[in-house]
């Protein structure tokens, strides 16, 4: 049996273990503020002007604070399945982090599911595949969904 390569849709913004994967942040060194897709030029913090960033891993968890349906095919940089079947967007905000992220919720869980302030972790999904490769996004999956707990 030979495991099949998993790549990104999106080189860079994300791990891509089964278990435990994380966004790929920048954080600034002077004011140790993230950022999220990874900035390179300079710190969109308007007191501070550093342009040196480390590359960080991001928190794999954290709380709905907003979501939506999709029906449409969404803009770049977001990938979406083709053909294009309507998927939740979720925005989650990491704690420690102070920011927030958007990203899909994972195929099979729609916005009825979802509800505002509950935890949510980051997984990576197969968005599609060919021969040798599965390519694979980030999404967003209540926390405990696999157990089946509708609490
Ligand atoms: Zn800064």
């Amino acid at each position: 049996m030979t495991d099949r390569q998993r790549r990104a849709a999106i080189e860079g913004w994300y791990t891509l273990e089964k278990d435990q994967p994380h966004l790929l942040g920048s954080r600034c060194v002077a004011c140790g503020t993230f950022f999220f897709p990874k900035l390179s030029t300079f710190c969109r913090n308007p007191v501070c002007d550093s342009t040196a960033f480390e590359s960080v891993p991001l928190s794999r968890t954290g709380r709905l604070w907003s979501y939506t349906s999709a029906s449409y095919q969404p803009p770049e940089p977001y990938v979406a399945a083709v053909p294009f079947v309507p998927f939740a967007i979720a925005a989650v905000t990491l704690e420690h982090e102070k920011m927030t992220v958007l990203g899909q919720v994972v195929e099979g869980c729609g916005v009825d599911q979802l509800q505002v302030g509950m935890q949510m972790e980051l997984v990576v999904e197969t968005l599609h595949q060919t021969e040798a490769l599965d390519v694979v996004v980030w999404k967003w999956r209540p926390l405990g969904a696999l157990t089946g707990s509708a609490s």
